[in-house]
């Protein structure tokens, strides 16, 4: 049997861990999905039950789905194990994994759309029965061992929801999706991290981040982080909004919070493939983008700015891409 492979220590990094909220409180905005999940919760608690139901967290990298589930595991004082889908390859891993928590444990499994089908089987009768079925040895010689597991709760977090399969997908008591961020919240996550890191910034400044933080959380506190430095290098107390701009300038993202990558990706569209329709692996060959990064990173925010459209024969830019890069709008082009 292979060597468990659970974390305690986050997938992410430093800076995340720094500001990730401690507190609900803290935690901003996503409140109809905050208000369900403290119901699971608060009922699991009245029925005294140690096991939550399984909960699936989908939505985009940097929304949240990692803090919501640490805010879980504090508020029903359960110990939490971090793994991910890629870390378990065989059932072996698995079996290390589940007999390793204790009762009442909350296992984390971040890109649960990548287990693989065969761990994926495994899996449904710990999940179901707390109970996990080995099969050890080949051929005929093989004989299968049931092994008890702890109670254990699963959260599980993926940034594509048609990834996970529909018999994991139904393993789930409850499935929540996280939206992107009003700007207002932006803005108040901006200003805890600004108070966390010890800077000061204008109101002015935090809106001008806020718009081009992909109204995303991880990403608007990178960006302020960026800021920050560039304030600092400028022998600057405050970060003013001449600054924010400045920086965001000089880091090439747009008004729209569009980076270099997003920009490519529209420029070819129109360039190489006259406006598109153009489909996924034909346009990642094209931008040397990964397919998953322009599926979960660059599309998602591009088609809420209304930039591009999917159809059934793939992508295309629309007439507000052609003019956000100030390019010619060709005649009948609709939206
Ligand atoms: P995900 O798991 O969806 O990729 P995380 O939970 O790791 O996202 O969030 C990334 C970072 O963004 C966190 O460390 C935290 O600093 C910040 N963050 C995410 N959601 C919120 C929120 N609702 N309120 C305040 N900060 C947040």
């Amino acid at each position: 049997m292979s060597s468990p492979k659970p974390q305690n220590t986050p997938l992410d990094d430093p800076l995340d861990l720094t500001l990730r909220p401690k507190t609900w409180d803290d935690y901003v905005g996503q409140d109809k999905v905050k208000q369900n999940v403290r119901i699971i919760i608060e009922a699991a608690n009245q029925r005294q039950d140690p096991s939550v139901e399984h909960i699936l967290f989908y939505g985009g990298p940097g929304l949240g789905k990692t803090t919501l589930s640490h805010l879980v595991a504090q508020e029903i004082g359960a110990n939490i194990k971090i793994t991910s889908g890629p870390a378990i390859e065989r059932a072996g891993d698995l079996a290390a994994i589940l007999t390793n928590l204790e009762e009442g444990d909350i296992l984390f499994c971040d890109e649960i759309h990548r287990l693989s089908r065969t761990v994926e089987e495994y899996l449904y009768p710990a999940l179901e029965d707390f109970k996990l079925n080995l099969i050890l040895g080949k051929g005929p010689m093989a004989r299968t061992m049931e092994l008890n597991v702890p109670r254990f709760t699963l959260i599980g977090a993926t940034t594509r929801l048609a990834a996970v399969s529909s018999p994991l997908r139904s393993r789930f008591g409850a499935i929540f999706g996280l939206n992107f961020y009003e700007i207002d919240d932006i803005k108040k996550i901006l200003a805890r991290s600004a108070r966390l890191l010890n800077v000061i910034i204008d109101d002015e400044a935090l809106t001008i981040l806020a718009k081009s933080s992909r109204l995303t959380p991880r990403f608007a506190n990178h960006l302020l982080k960026r800021v920050r430095d560039f304030a600092q290098v400028q022998n600057q107390s405050n970060i003013t909004a001449e600054i924010a701009r400045f920086a965001l300038t000089s880091l090439e993202i747009d008004g729209q919070g569009l980076n270099e990558s997003d920009r490519r990706i529209l420029q070819t569209i129109i360039d190489k493939f006259h406006g598109g329709p153009v489909g996924l692996q034909a346009l990642a060959a094209a931008t040397a983008e990964e397919e998953e990064t322009i599926l979960e990173v660059h599309e998602p925010h591009l088609l809420r700015l209304g930039f591009i459209s999917r159809t059934p024969k793939g992508r295309m830019a629309t007439r507000l891409a052609y003019e956000h890069l100030g390019y010619h709008t060709p005649k009948g082009l609709g939206l």
